[in-house]
């Protein structure tokens, strides 16, 4: 994958072909699924080449890079805020975002929803399943992601709109399957439920090493940024 660094608008070309065939595979419409554009540590030039090749979704798991990159696109996008989000730093960025992917507390989606009635916004945001049970990754067990989502239900400035997951990495993209398909069945038990104020609309999950295994188990978002921009020199 390094060695395409060069040309990003091939990358995202090359990618929506790998996205569509995946789809079809599973006999979905690759028009439902959206694409996240990860560009922590992508200057903001490379980040325009990707936004003017389509993909005007774009990813940040950090707080201050969101921040110091947002007044520097001058391009209209989405901005969605994918990694671990600390609750002395929801104030920065929640009158920019889209989407927060990592919801995991309720202490956040406490704060989410205050700092969002504040700036009359509504923000939606998506409940982070740690799926494998991994020690070093946060989110929320499966077993207790529905009445984590019941509680979330009364804050009326924050609207859930899914689950989100990051598979452990494994050489084979194959061996992540069981956690995508894990995710989009408590994705679909959970709907099923029709909580009050939820929607559960979103499934993100899958990165360049295994999105295509991942939407063959249901994403309707994922997250992409070596396949796009190659390999990240932080
Ligand atoms: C970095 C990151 C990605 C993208 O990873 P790639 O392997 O470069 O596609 C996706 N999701 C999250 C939460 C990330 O931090």
């Amino acid at each position: 994958m390094s060695s395409k660094n060069g040309n990003i608008a091939e990358n995202v070309e090359d990618v929506k072909a790998r996205i569509e065939a995946a789809a079809r595979k599973s006999g979905r419409n690759a028009g439902e699924i959206t694409v996240v554009a990860v560009t922590k540590t992508v200057d903001t030039d490379r980040m325009v080449e990707a936004i003017d090749a389509g993909l005007v979704n774009v990813g940040e798991n950090r707080v201050q890079e969101l921040c110091s990159k947002y007044d520097k696109i001058n391009r209209k996008c989405n901005w969605h805020l994918i990694g671990h989000l600390q609750t002395n730093k929801v104030k920065y960025i929640v009158d920019k975002v889209s989407m927060i992917h990592s919801v995991d507390s309720l202490e956040l989606a406490r704060e989410i929803d205050k700092r969002a009635e504040k700036v009359h916004r509504i923000v939606d945001v998506l409940v982070q399943v740690n799926v494998a049970g991994e020690d070093t990754k946060f989110g929320i067990e499966p077993a207790k992601t529905e009445d984590f989502i019941r509680e979330l239900s009364c804050l009326r400035n924050i609207k859930v709109k899914g689950l989100m997951t990051i598979a452990p990495f494994y050489e084979n993209p194959e061996d992540a399957r069981y956690v995508f398909r894990e995710l989009n069945k408590k994705f679909i038990d959970i709907k099923r439920e029709n909580i009050d104020n939820i929607d559960m609309a979103f499934l993100s999950m899958g990165m360049s090493n295994d999105f295509e295994v991942a939407i063959e188990e249901g994403a309707n978002i994922v997250r992409i940024g070596t396949a796009i921009f190659g390999k990240r020199h932080p």
